[in-house]
């Protein structure tokens, strides 16, 4: 696929090689992916997205990966729900609601963006996979860190304590 042209900072512009590096060491800024519109031009269709995969990697030619599909073969393609009441109370005959809590492994919307993540890092070399979260997150890195054979850490804040916790601390 080879889409990605370059990182590029989103505060201060300047470029960089679609490395593993997040923030830009001239400003600190957060680095975003430029992406070869030409190329991808060549390639894409409408007919080809449609007969692609059941999944967000229909849509491979537009994420910031270089090989194939490594995880999330089930994540993305959730269903439009036409949410007829809300949309009555709300004067609209045609209302749709995204159904995102059926994703899979995890049932969460984050399941589309790590599988998308731990692919890349897996194309990189990364043997690990680490995020700060408290919740869907976690359980997405968690679970396809484990379907990649791959190394999982989750850091959550000593002052993140759920009742659960607390009542096993009080026993
Ligand atoms: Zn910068």
């Amino acid at each position: 696929m080879a889409t990605m042209k370059a990182l590029v900072c989103r505060e201060c512009g300047k470029e960089y090689p679609t490395k593993a590096i997040h923030v830009c060491e001239m400003c600190f800024g957060p680095l975003e992916v430029k992406y070869n519109y030409e190329e991808i031009k060549k390639g894409i269709s409408r007919k080809k997205i449609q007969d692609g995969p059941h999944s967000i990697w229909r849509y491979a030619d537009l994420l910031p990966v270089e090989g194939p599909a490594f995880l999330g073969p089930h994540a993305g393609m959730t269903p439009l729900v036409h949410a007829k009441n809300l949309g009555a109370y709300l004067g609209l005959d045609e209302l749709y609601i995204k159904n995102d809590t059926v994703n899979h492994p995890t049932l969460s919307f984050k399941d589309r963006v790590v599988a998308v993540a731990i692919t890349r890092a897996r194309e990189l070399g990364f043997e690990t996979i680490a995020c700060a979260s408290t919740g869907n997150l976690a359980n997405s890195v968690a679970a396809h860190a484990a379907a990649a054979g791959m190394r999982a850490y989750v850091f959550i804040r000593s002052k993140a304590i759920t009742t659960t916790s607390i009542a096993s601390a009080a026993r």
